[in-house]
């Protein structure tokens, strides 16, 4: 049987959720769009997975967390998309693509027709196996992409309390997950191939401020060296990881975290691609004028800090929601669409500590703050420019300061000063820009020119793998 649907969205994850949420802002008529995600719920906001739904008191489940409460907006439960006349055909795999004739095959037999495509198919963990390392399929050892395994972390980190737990890999999934099993009453050793953690965004500095907090917590670190194998007992669970340093370290379960790959195997070979994603322009179209890639998928086209245009991906959310958004946009009103001018913007939260990040960590670091307390922060300056900005434990104020700051780019002159003032610059620069000049704080389509270092972006996030050269 076919179906058609003037607009189709493949994946069902954070980007199709925003795009839901804006083709129903912009009117799309009733019938007209289709979502089919692999996923048998809809779409949720992702990052709540190492946070809120880990939590040992009151964790975060379903409703509560659908789309797009991440940005204090809707949230859209599965009655929502009934309402708006939009299809979801959730627990249900595209099975191929067939861009010319604008066709979808889906796991149910049916086929998809559709006018305007959006990919959002976002990207799968990393396994051991495309490694050479066995043992992803033992009970004890865990992933953390989707649904299905959070709750098997949660049960294997419930039934492991008091027990030991091995992360492997420094980067957020890692760290995130770290936070999450010392608070669930577990003994935690991270392994990571690198010199520290999150490596990177964090300066050896900042990364020092965050280990020491894990270490009070009770964490250790194992770093410089990688997963070699397991060793399992007779029940196929794994009792020991082996180092590449020749240690052994014990273990009742496993987090690995050692980063991520966008799905595009649909595509393959029908669009072009680059830096492991769907290649698109600035309004997020691809290769075929028909189909849109958004999120975690898109590889859009970016201004570096040295002034060239390049290709670059990022995984994180707010690109996700941003670059969703866009496409949409230029999908519904072409003609009143500009091209994606974006600050990136990261977070995290761990413990009682909580993070943003803005722009690119590109030329000279200067560190700003106490570093012994509770507010510290860095700024990137390249050229002259202040580029990238980051802050641990501000004041909404704070952060907005660090955002704008890092939007209008100013000139540094005095880096010592820059130093000196810390916070303060951001702030009082903040004060000086009348607000009806600037963007709004977490605008989706901030005025002023953002500057990506694309190497930094496509190497960033999810990763420890660089140094083995998989993507
Ligand atoms: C545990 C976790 C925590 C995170 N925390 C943060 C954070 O704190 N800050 C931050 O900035 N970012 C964070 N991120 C990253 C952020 O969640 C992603 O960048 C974002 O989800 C990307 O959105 P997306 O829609 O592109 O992909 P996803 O949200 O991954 O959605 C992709 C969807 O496509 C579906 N799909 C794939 N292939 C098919 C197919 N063939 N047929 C049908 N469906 C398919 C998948 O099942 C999935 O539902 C986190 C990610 C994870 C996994």
């Amino acid at each position: 049987m076919a179906r058609a649907f003037l607009y189709a969205i493949v994946g069902g994850g954070v980007a199709a959720g925003y795009a839901a949420d804006e083709f129903v802002k912009r009117g799309v008529s009733r019938g007209d769009l289709c979502i089919i995600s692999e996923e048998p719920v809809a779409p949720y906001e992702r990052p709540a997975l190492s946070k809120g739904y880990l939590n040992p008191e009151a964790p975060a489940r379903l409703p509560s967390f659908h789309c797009c409460v991440g940005t204090n907006g809707e949230r859209l439960a599965p009655e929502w998309y009934k309402e708006h006349g939009i299809e979801l055909f959730l627990g249900t795999r595209v099975i191929s693509a067939d861009v010319t004739r604008k066709t979808l095959l889906i796991a149910t037999g049916e086929t998809i027709i559709y006018k305007y495509l959006i990919v959002a198919t976002g990207a799968r963990a990393l396994k051991l196996e495309e490694f050479g390392i066995n043992g992803s399929d033992a009970a004890n050892v865990c992933y953390l992409r989707d649904l299905a395994d959070a709750e098997k972390l949660v049960k294997v980190m419930q039934s492991c309390t008091g027990k030991t737990a091995v992360v492997i890999g420094g980067g957020y999934i890692g760290m995130e997950c770290a936070a999450s099993l010392v608070i669930n009453n577990l003994n935690v050793t991270m392994v990571f191939p690198d010199s520290h953690c999150m490596s990177r965004l964090f300066t050896p500095k900042i990364a020092r401020y965050y280990e020491e907090f894990y270490q009070s917590k009770g964490v250790k670190f194992i770093k410089g060296t990688a997963l070699t194998s397991f060793d399992f007992n007779s029940d196929g669970k794994v009792t020991a990881v082996n180092l590449k340093n020749g240690s052994k370290v014990p273990t009742d379960m496993v987090v690995i975290g050692i980063g991520a790959r966008p799905n595009t195997a649909l595509f393959e070979g029908q669009l072009t691609m680059e830096k492991g994603g769907i290649k698109v322009n600035s309004i997020f179209q691809s290769s075929n004028t028909s189909l849109f890639a958004i999120g975690d998928v898109a590889a859009f086209p970016v201004v570096t800090v040295a002034g060239e245009t390049t290709t670059t991906r990022l995984e994180h959310v707010d690109f996700a929601r941003k670059s969703a958004r866009h496409a949409v946009a230029a999908i519904m009103n072409p003609e009143k669409t500009n091209e994606f001018d974006y600050l990136p913007f990261f977070y995290s939260r761990v413990f009682t500590l909580s993070w943003q990040f803005y722009g690119v960590n590109e030329g000279e670091v200067v560190h700003f703050g106490d570093f012994s307390g509770k507010t510290l922060g860095a700024y990137w300056v390249y050229k002259g420019r202040l580029v990238g900005s980051f802050l641990e434990g501000g004041t909404k104020e704070q952060y907005e300061a660090i955002a704008h700051a890092t939007r209008v780019k100013p000139m540094v002159e005095d880096l010592g000063e820059l130093e000196k003032q810390g916070l303060g610059f951001a702030l009082s620069l903040n004060q000086k820009t009348p607000s009806l000049e600037r963007p709004p704080f977490n605008a989706w389509n901030s005025t002023a020119g953002a500057i990506v270092a694309a190497a930094f972006m496509a190497a960033f996030a999810f990763r420890y793998g660089t140094r083995r050269g998989r993507r």
